[in-house]
């Protein structure tokens, strides 16, 4: 049966407050502010543990971390080009005044992707289809104008001071210290986790555009020359991906798997450290838990591209809410953030490239949300659960559930909370929920609600077999084990590394 979107979302967000995953906009105690949201209780332990995959594969392919302030001077947002270039066209109703993103209205109404669209030509299309205020169906003051995306606010008396809008910006401020931390050795690897903001005209869509959000960005320094000599490439080179170029969108066409060798010889993908970077990002995705059936690269049509980019794709996963989103953009810079920087601090940030000339580096980035792949997985673990609606089984990947194990005396009498005691005492390294109140039947069902992938069960053979039962998630079944064999067997079945069906 074909799903209402619409429902899906409202429920979907319904469910994600009421299950302490997100909560807000908020404040909603004083109402709300739009695209400002909380992590609750379940959301902030799965969030961390998104950023944590994100972090541990980073870091087993050589990315070291930093951390940046989220506030900058004026001047880094001129040399970066944001403070120019980081707008969006806005648009009034003459009526009731409501403003509106232009590109999105048309994008709504027309179905057309008008991101790239220049101020006239929106114009023109709103004309030409008359199209009026989606909010008291007036007419539009038919005057394009450009908001900065930028949220700006004042340290001191009156000093003007801007949030940053993206890590990245901020990450390439240390670069002379990269130099010293690498010795010279190129590529630099580095990135950064943290909050951005953006002042998002028209923020909606839950988690997906907000004004305050977290990124997870990487930034490889390197010469062009070892863009296209790239040793790493050759181990992955044979690695298909489903790519969509810009030739398959404009003529249509559905993306098609290509391996990176072929993509690189028909010119695809221009260099082959791009090509390793974006092999990179989809790993990534995937060790979060998302799944290659899901998950699509869109090239950038070259008008739409960010102001400092060269080539740009993003990997994009279809939602049963929203369709196909971006959930990070691979870029590749080129020089132009380190070249502005030098230009603007007046700092030298060339180095000697392996033929002992000044060279300015270019940066290949990869631009991860966090919160767009935390939505992600539960949008399609919801709807999953959503096919049987008997049981509310949110099937999260182990490695993200935010409680990894519950722990359930079968009774609260004769012996058993205090076995389960001496159980905990075994699982603290574990996220557990110790539940004791009410029939087991239910309690199975709030940690199933929850995503919970495993619980353990003491019942009156616990107390002279010194065994439990283990029970999961999806199907329900459960077995007997040691209590001494618990910790190991977990872990395993945490990280993936056994299946139930194994033990
Ligand atoms: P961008 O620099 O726009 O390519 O953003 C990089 C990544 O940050 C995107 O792929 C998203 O996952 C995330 N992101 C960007 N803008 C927002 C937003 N307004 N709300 C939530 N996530 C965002």
């Amino acid at each position: 049966m074909e799903r209402n979107k619409k429902d899906f979302q409202s429920e979907l967000a319904k469910y994600l407050s009421e299950k302490d995953f997100v909560y807000g906009p908020e404040p909603e105690i004083y109402g709300p502010l739009a695209g400002f949201y909380s992590y609750g209780l379940n959301g902030k332990a799965m969030k961390n543990k998104i950023e944590n995959q994100i972090r541990k594969i980073f870091k087993s392919n050589n990315f070291f971390e930093v951390e940046l302030p989220l506030i900058s001077p004026q001047i880094v947002w001129e040399a970066s080009g944001h403070l120019k270039g980081f707008n969006d066209p806005i648009i009034n109703c003459s009526k009731c005044k409501a403003v509106f993103r232009a590109d999105k209205l048309l994008n709504e109404t027309l179905e057309i992707d008008a991101d790239h669209l220049k101020n006239e030509e929106i114009i023109d299309l709103i004309k030409k289809h008359e199209i009026h205020c989606p909010s008291c169906n007036g007419r539009f003051n038919l005057e394009i104008k450009r908001q900065c995306l930028m949220m700006k606010t004042t340290i001191g008396i009156d000093t003007p001071v801007y949030l940053r809008p993206e890590t990245a910006t901020t990450t390439y401020l240390p670069f002379k210290h990269y130099i010293n931390f690498f010795r010279g050795k190129l590529p630099f690897t580095v990135f950064q986790i943290g909050k951005a903001f953006r002042n998002e005209i028209s923020p909606r869509q839950n988690l997906i555009r907000m004004r305050e959000f977290t990124q997870a960005e990487s930034q490889m320094f390197l010469t062009k020359e070892m863009k296209e000599n790239f040793s790493l490439y050759e181990k992955i080179k044979k690695v298909v991906l489903p790519l969509w170029t810009e030739k398959m969108q404009k003529e249509n066409k559905n993306f098609e798997k290509i391996s990176l060798e072929k993509a690189l010889s028909e010119k695809i993908l221009k260099n082959k450290a791009y090509a390793w970077n974006l092999w990179l990002s989809y790993e990534i995705i995937k060790a979060i838990g998302i799944k290659e059936d899901k998950i699509r690269f869109r090239q950038h049509f070259s008008d739409e591209r960010a102001f400092y980019s060269d080539d740009t794709w993003d990997l994009e996963v279809e939602l049963n809410s929203f369709g196909w989103i971006e959930m990070v953009g691979i870029s590749d810079r080129t020089n132009y953030d380190l070249s502005q920087h030098a230009k603007f601090s007046k700092q030298d940030l060339s180095i000697k490239d392996e033929k002992g000339k000044d060279v300015i580096l270019d940066v290949i980035e990869i631009a991860f949300g966090v919160d767009r792949p935390f939505y992600a997985l539960l949008d399609l673990a919801f709807f999953r659960r959503e096919a049987d609606e008997q049981r509310t089984v949110l099937s999260l990947p182990s490695k993200i559930a935010p409680i990894e194990v519950g722990v359930l005396p079968l009774v609260k009498k004769d012996g058993m909370p205090e076995k389960a005691q001496e159980v905990l005492e075994k699982l603290k390294e574990f996220v557990y929920l110790y539940d004791d109140s009410g029939s087991i039947g239910k309690r199975y069902s709030r940690l199933d609600a929850i995503g919970t992938p495993f619980c353990i069960t003491i019942d009156g053979d616990s107390l002279k077999n010194d065994d439990v039962t283990i029970r999961e998630r999806d199907s329900g079944k459960q077995k007997r084990v040691k209590i001494k064999d618990l910790k190991n067997l977990l872990k395993e079945l945490l990280n993936e590394e056994k299946r139930f069906e194994e033990i």
